[in-house]
């Protein structure tokens, strides 16, 4: 029994790291993409600067990682939204609707 405890405890780790790796590596790569169709600039105020992924339902309400709820947010609107003083909804793909509270 101690044995097959000491097997699970090095073994998971490695493979929960290679999981942790791939998920990492496939959102970097969508977050590219939502960066290149958006030309790096903020869907609300069009600056170029400090720009970053934003998820238009947030991850924690279950909002999906997909192209159409993930839109290219600066840092000022970004801080806002997460603030709750800025409000994204709609289709990142198409049209994000912004709503200032
Ligand atoms: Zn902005
Ligand atoms: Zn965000």
């Amino acid at each position: 029994m101690r044995t097959f405890f000491k097997h699970e405890m090095t073994s998971a780790p490695a493979d929960k790291r290679d999981k942790a790796k791939a998920k990492l590596k496939a959102w970097q790569t969508l977050r590219q993409l939502v960066l290149l169709r958006d030309k790096r600039r903020c869907r609300v105020c069009k600056s170029g600067t400090q720009v970053d992924v934003h998820h238009v339902r947030f991850r924690s309400v279950l909002g999906p990682d997909s192209m159409s709820n993930l839109a290219s947010i600066c840092r000022c609107c970004h801080a806002e939204i997460h603030l709750h003083k800025l409000t994204l909804s709609g289709d990142a793909n198409g049209t994000l609707k912004v709503t200032r509270c």
